[in-house]
């Protein structure tokens, strides 16, 4: 299949003509990362590849990864898109990071500073520590599973290439972290002893289930633990007729993904709202689509049914509300409309909640870390970002996150010395 995501020469420079190089550009400012944009597409304009990787690297460590999956906060604001369309900083900065060494990085510092304990390996503990560590403290990764977070782990390999994604998160690792241990943490105040503070990234580690009977089936999985296999090279357990409650990335992705890996397999996307209302990217839309996989639209789920097995699913047909007060229009069940799509696997991907950790840690009432303007939670010396804040977010999120907390664990920790 055509790679849209990728920019010949010409189109690059093509795009790169386009952009108004805008004073106070509203693009950079988009970027949760505060990448330059318009620094890095004159870069590109003017051929100098290698220049533009430098100015995306200084603000963002996971330049690889999120030339692949940032969800463009820039062009969303792009003033381009007044006159005719955005400009396309994704695809551009893909074409800087495909035409490019993933080798060249940032020098690494030295390192004469303290400890700090960062729990939780992800996007948010590693751009944490790179910061950390180019303001010369020693970071050390607490982290129970595989560092490199979601990355690493469940973005498909049609989408990231495994090798340069695990580049990325190694060459952060070699560079800017004094230690990795293996260590589930539980409870933080015993790391304040042996550390100087401590900043929380762990992600969301619990799976969100739809409030319906007949999850317990077999033939249900989540749709995590299907990428998560699948990136391992492993055989998806689904069968021949799937249904996949979600609309979301994840639940596109898993679509996908499913459907690549038998194209005679039939895969039904099931959604509460309809097409406009999808939050996944239009390039994960298009690739589902593109891939056969149907979607079954302002359909409310009901009832995983079966014998043990999963048979199917009862649901009942959504209208769409006026839009409330979040400014999204709730699905309403239309009466006496419930009708069965028979299924013989059911994927859940409708996202991750928080688990019970750090219960000294004051808490939202979704279970999520409480933190002031500074990413510091209740405890002195102890900071949190990334999911375990702010409900499932972005790479670019988590790095903006780490390297906010980065600066505030420096202020604190000079503090302590005055
Ligand atoms: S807002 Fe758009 S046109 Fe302006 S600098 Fe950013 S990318 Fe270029």
């Amino acid at each position: 299949m055509e790679d849209r995501r990728k920019f010949s020469r010409e189109q690059a420079l093509i795009e790169a003509e386009r952009c108004l190089y805008c004073y106070d550009a509203p693009c950079e400012k988009a970027c949760p990362a505060h990448v330059p944009v318009p620094e890095f597409i004159q870069s590109v304009r003017t051929g100098n590849l290698k220049g533009a990787r430098n100015i995306i690297r200084e603000a963002n460590p996971f330049i690889e990864i999120c030339g692949v999956i940032c969800p463009e906060f820039c062009s969303e604001q792009c003033i381009r898109g007044k006159i005719d369309t955005p400009i396309n900083v994704r695809q551009l900065h893909k074409f800087v990071t495909d035409n490019t060494d993933p080798e060249e990085n940032l020098e690494p510092a030295e390192r004469t500073g303290q400890k700090v304990a960062i729990v939780g390996g992800g996007p948010a503990g590693l751009s944490c520590a790179r910061e950390l560590s180019r303001l010369g403290y020693k970071p050390v990764i607490l982290e129970k599973d595989v560092v490199g977070g979601i990355p690493a782990q469940e973005i498909a390999r049609t989408r990231l290439d495994e090798e340069i994604a695990g580049k990325e998160t190694g060459f952060i690792v070699k560079h800017f972290v004094e230690e990795v241990k293996r260590a589930e943490v539980e409870f933080v105040g015993d790391l304040l002893k042996e550390y100087g503070a401590v900043f929380i990234s762990t992600g969301l580690e619990k799976e969100q289930e739809p409030d319906i009977p007949g999850t317990d089936l077999e033939g249900v999985f989540f749709a995590r633990e299907i990428l998560k296999n699948v990136r391992k090279g492993q055989k998806s357990p689904a069968g021949r007729r799937v249904g996949v409650i979600g609309g979301g990335n994840v639940a596109l992705e898993t679509a996908a993904v499913l459907k690549a890996e038998d194209p005679g397999r039939d895969v039904e996307v099931i959604y509460r709202r309809g097409l406009k209302e999808l939050k996944a990217f239009r390039e994960e839309i298009e690739e589902a689509v593109e891939r056969g996989v149907t979607f079954q639209f302002m359909a409310i789920p009901r009832e995983i049914r079966g014998d043990a097995k999963v048979e199917g699913i009862m649901v009942t047909r959504a209208r769409l509300s006026e839009p409330d007060e979040s400014g999204r229009r709730r699905p309403e069940p239309v009466e006496n409309s419930d009708f069965f799509i028979p299924l013989d696997t059911i994927i859940i991907a409708i996202g991750q909640k928080a688990g019970e950790k750090f219960p000294e840690i004051e808490k939202t009432a979704a279970g999520l870390i409480k933190v002031n303007d500074k990413l510091e939670t209740n405890i002195p010396g102890v900071f949190a970002g990334g999911d375990m804040v702010n409900g499932a977010c972005t790479v670019v999120e988590s790095v903006r996150d780490g390297k906010k907390a980065a600066a505030s664990i420096a202020e604190y920790l000079e503090r302590g010395k005055a």
